[in-house]
């Protein structure tokens, strides 16, 4: 099979209608996506699967935070005085990079024509900076020339805070400023209380959270990958300090085991150490996916202290300890944080899906198909009902049944072309079952089901279908 590429993916995504580009009749705005109606099912399947799977257990408890939270709260998190990116211009070009970003594909470059020492050097000094000068100086030494148009001519490097700003009320003035969330796991920490004491929780206990999050990327990149509006899934995990270790060791295995339960082949995703850790972390890891481009982070796992909630309780005033009523110990818990990209693991399924396959030709099938090979749970259309003719009662009969699977889960009716083209219509979007109806079908209330990956087919009581669909989402 040959490799996929990016473009490959891009074209069907929006052939088929799974991602458009934000407002393309205007030509487009830079980092923001459109998910069709294939996209939005998928999406909401994934979502659902990472719900069900971190929420649906004693110990972990869902919430909904607003996107607009109060100012101090991102000063308390280190946000307003951290989350910058190092940026660069090139006088020549004009282009604009992350400094930290154009500095790894040097390296990646040296190592690919296996000049692995100095690769290593390069590494460590990227690791160690810190001021805006340090990454400036590697640039100059390093001689790392612009990928646009080679120049070598580079500004200084300035230090860009990636939070989106607005104003609530209609005075745009400093004392209104507020900030579109760069990450929802603050709604969780400001909530901490609200929770463990409504859900009458005790740590170790964990808040999950779905929503949408905003960054003024540097440079957006490689379609959904790195977006200016995306959406995340958090779960933060509260833990007695000295337990967080082990904490953070169960929740890599867990979050990695996810991926592989939703069909992702084990040599396809790995672990990724970080090479500096973040002032607040004590440990972490990413997990990252093959993409069609390399190596990319999916998921961060990151034990965290008890920093958030310390510069929470410094910023607000409020205690957010935990007092456990039996031994009388009193704490501020340790975080264990997990977060995943729900826009950026859609793409890494999606790639994961994409399959080309030579199957012959036969019945007015093409002998090349192209499946997207999803989970059932993850598939946008779970089956797709396919009389074999328009007519003897058998679009009557298909659209019976058609009507009834559709009281539980997204169906399409399909009566047009030869049977062949309609499996392979529905192969491209990766619908895992095909139930055709044929003239038996009117006699003795049989139908064939046809099984994407395998195209194996099978006859089964029509009132069996549902059942039939419905164990494979389990
Ligand atoms: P990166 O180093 O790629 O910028 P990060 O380490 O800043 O990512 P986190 O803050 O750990 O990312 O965010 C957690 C997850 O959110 C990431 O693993 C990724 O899946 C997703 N994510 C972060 N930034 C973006 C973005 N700009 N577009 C799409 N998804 C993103």
């Amino acid at each position: 099979m040959k490799p996929v590429t990016l473009d490959t993916i891009v074209s069907l995504a929006k052939r088929r209608g799974f991602v458009f580009q934000s407002s393309e009749i205007y030509g487009g705005l830079n980092g923001c996506w459109d998910y069709g109606s294939l996209g939005v099912e998928l999406l909401r399947n994934l979502k659902d699967a990472w719900w069900k799977s971190m929420t649906y257990r004693d110990d972990i408890e869902g919430v909904d935070a607003s996107i607009l939270m109060h100012p101090r709260v991102w000063e308390a998190s280190g946000h307003v005085a951290n989350f910058t990116d190092p940026m660069i211009d090139n006088k020549t070009s004009k282009a604009r990079y992350r400094a930290d970003t154009l500095i790894e594909d040097y390296i990646a470059k040296l190592e690919k024509n296996g000049k692995t020492d100095r690769a290593k050097a390069v590494r460590e000094r990227l690791a160690a900076a810190r001021e805006p000068d340090d990454f400036y100086q590697i640039i100059v030494d390093e001689e790392i020339t612009d990928p646009v148009g080679g120049s070598k001519d580079w500004t200084p490097v300035r230090y860009f805070n990636l939070m989106f700003k607005t104003f609530v009320g209609p005075v745009e003035d400093t004392n209104s400023v507020v900030y579109l969330r760069p990450e929802t796991a603050q709604g969780i920490f400001v909530n901490f209380r609200n929770v463990l004491d409504s859900a009458r929780q005790k740590v170790p206990f964990g808040i999950a959270q779905v929503g949408k999050a905003f960054r003024n990327e540097i440079n957006t990149k490689y379609f959904l990958f790195r977006t200016r509006e995306f959406e995340q899934m958090e779960m933060q995990y509260f833990v007695k300090p000295g337990t967080h270790s082990e904490q953070f060791e169960y929740w890599r295995e867990q979050r990695f085991q996810w991926f592989l339960d939703l069909g992702m082949s084990p040599e396809m995703i790995r672990f990724k150490p970080h090479d500096k850790l973040a002032h607040y972390a004590d440990a972490a890891v990413d997990i990252e996916y093959k993409f069609p481009f390399g190596w990319g982070e999916i998921e961060g796992i990151h034990s965290r202290t008890d920093f958030d909630l310390k510069r929470h309780e410094e910023f607000s005033g409020k205690k957010l300890e935990f007092v456990d009523t039996v031994t009388r110990d009193r704490f501020v818990p340790y975080v264990i944080e997990t977060s995943v990209g729900a826009s950026r693991s859609f793409m890494a399924f999606l790639c994961h899906a994409y399959n080309v396959e030579n199957v012959g030709g036969a019945d007015g099938e093409d002998a090349e198909r192209t499946v997207l090979k999803f989970h059932p749970k993850l598939a946008p259309v779970k089956a797709a009902v396919l009389p074999l003719v328009k007519k003897d009662g058998m679009p009557e009969f298909a659209d019976k049944l058609y009507r009834d699977l559709q009281k539980s889960f997204n169906v399409q009716y399909d009566e047009s072309a030869a049977v062949g083209r309609r499996y392979r219509r529905q192969d491209e979007i990766g619908t895992p079952f095909c139930i055709t109806i044929d003239g038996d079908s009117l006699q003795d209330n049989t139908v064939t089901i046809r099984e994407r990956d395998t195209m194996q087919q099978i006859r089964v009581a029509a009132e069996t279908v549902k059942e039939y669909v419905m164990k494979s989402l389990l």
